[in-house]
């Protein structure tokens, strides 16, 4: 399985597993562990079934007939399937067999390439494009089975890979959705051909697959370079995405301003800016066992992180509701296991006291997130004697916090995160203040393989 592939399923469990504490019954077509397994994201609270035609790791169940599972009607809530339909000769079959086994309002995942390498394993037969899961939904009512297709879409190249994974959520009627059905689609920037239920016609449509596409911009390069010409308004251009909301459309922030970019950065629908979304893509590329036993504590409110993520998620309003005294915290020692405060830091006096406070409070295998105002634009922290400047600050933190809050004699590791706004290009730094050196390890691993660059501060 190749990494975008378990990140997408990580964010499927987010989205639509996020939040419940319900032993799920999670069944795995072709699950057999491959360089990755969607196991590793799943919710720890789920029964996971991993179905195969052979056995290995990650197999639970050896299936003697590809179209014949040994389990009865309605038995699963959510069935997913990563990388295998390509594989699969008749895949039609196995998504009825998989409409007889799923629960109604149960979730269908499906993730295959629609475009990549001829890979045999042992075969390789089919491509998925844009339209596949609408045929998909209409072969289901031929046979009797009304699996809806809720979202599906195809996604951009991740880093120097070829793959470009079609990805599409079916759900089994009928249905019983009280609440509004979450979307994956809004956490991707880049996405093409976008179906959601209901519509007449995909979103963002894109006629040429990525790889044409690049070629076209290349040719366009090189012709401007030698001096000719070719109408630049035949490249496909791909419109930002707010990760939050979905929005597509960004005014100008607070009294006017622009980010460092030149373009207007305030999402018009959620009013996001930069740095929410740039630490809400950071979280996004966490798996949700790593956060759904956490209980959180936010200081100031923030969009940027989502409460379904963890066990519980309590927010403190500065001089509002559940106001908390960050530098003498009212709460027992190691009751969180995860604190989150952005621009906060600066405008408490005691800055030091108050971090000792935040670790006081956090569990051993707990995580600080921190965000300061621009700290690498400074080498060293500044203090002030009084607020200084147009925000009132007490200090300006620099590139030298591991010294200034003596985190090494503390035994405390600082992961340095710097990520980019899919709506902006603007990058950030955020930082996690971690005790366990195998946390900060597995969150290096996680999130260098998506698109950030992570330091663990010296
Ligand atoms: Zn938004």
């Amino acid at each position: 399985m190749h990494r975008s592939a378990e990140y997408a399923g990580g964010l499927f469990f987010n989205e639509y597993a996020g939040g419940s504490r319900m032993p799920y019954q999670i069944l795995d077509i072709g699950s057999s562990n491959i360089n990755g397994s969607l196991k590793n994201v799943a919710p720890e609270k789920g029964i996971y079934t991993g179905a195969d035609l052979m056995s290995g790791p990650g197999v639970d169940v050896v299936l003697n007939d590809p179209y014949h599972y040994p389990f009865s009607d309605s038995s699963f809530d959510f069935i997913v399937s990563s990388s295998c339909f390509e594989h699969d000769q008749f895949f039609w079959l196995s998504f009825i067999e998989i409409g007889r086994v799923l629960k109604s309002g149960g979730l269908f995942y499906l993730n295959v390439p629609s475009n990549g390498f001829y890979h045999r394993y042992p075969s390789d037969y089919w491509r998925f494009y844009p339209d596949a899961g609408k045929a998909l939904e209409e072969w289901g009512k031929r046979n009797g089975y009304e699996i809806e297709l809720i979202e599906s879409f195809v996604l951009p190249q991740w880093k120097s890979e070829l793959w470009n994974d079609f990805i599409a959520v079916f759900q089994k009627k009928p249905q019983d959705n009280s609440g509004v059905l979450p979307r994956m689609y809004r956490h991707f920037s880049g996405i093409t051909n976008v179906w959601l239920k209901g519509e007449q016609y995909p979103q963002n449509e894109n006629k040429l697959p990525e790889d044409r596409r690049k070629l076209v911009e290349a040719e366009y390069r090189m012709k401007k370079v030698s001096g000719g010409l070719i109408d630049p308004r035949n490249i496909e251009t791909e419109k930002p995405v707010c990760n939050l909301c979905g929005g597509t459309e960004f005014i100008p922030g607070p009294n006017g301003r622009m980010a460092d970019s030149g373009v207007p950065p305030c999402c018009r629908k959620c009013g996001s800016l930069e740095r929410q979304r740039i630490v809400r893509r950071i979280f996004q590329g966490l798996p949700i066992g790593f956060l759904d036993w956490r209980k959180g504590l936010q200081f100031s409110p923030d969009n940027s992180l989502n409460p379904k993520w963890f066990r519980e998620y309590e927010i403190s309003i500065y001089g509002g509701e559940n106001s908390m005294d960050i530098q003498s915290i009212d709460r027992n020692a190691a009751d969180y296991n995860f604190v989150s405060f952005n621009h906060v830091l600066e405008f408490i006096p005691d800055a030091c006291r108050a971090f000792d406070e935040l670790f006081r409070i956090l569990s051993p295998d707990g995580i600080l997130q921190a965000c300061f105002s621009s700290p690498l634009l400074r080498e060293t922290s500044r203090d002030f004697e009084e607020p200084f400047g147009p925000h009132s600050a007490w200090h300006l933190f620099g590139k030298d916090i591991v010294s200034y809050f003596n985190l090494a004699r503390k035994g405390i590791i600082a992961l340095a995160i710097e990520e980019t706004d899919p709506c902006t290009g603007v990058r950030e730094v955020v930082h996690l203040f971690i005790r366990q050196p195998k946390d900060a390890m597995r969150i290096r691993g996680w999130l260098s393989a998506w698109s950030a660059t992570v330091l663990v501060l010296p």
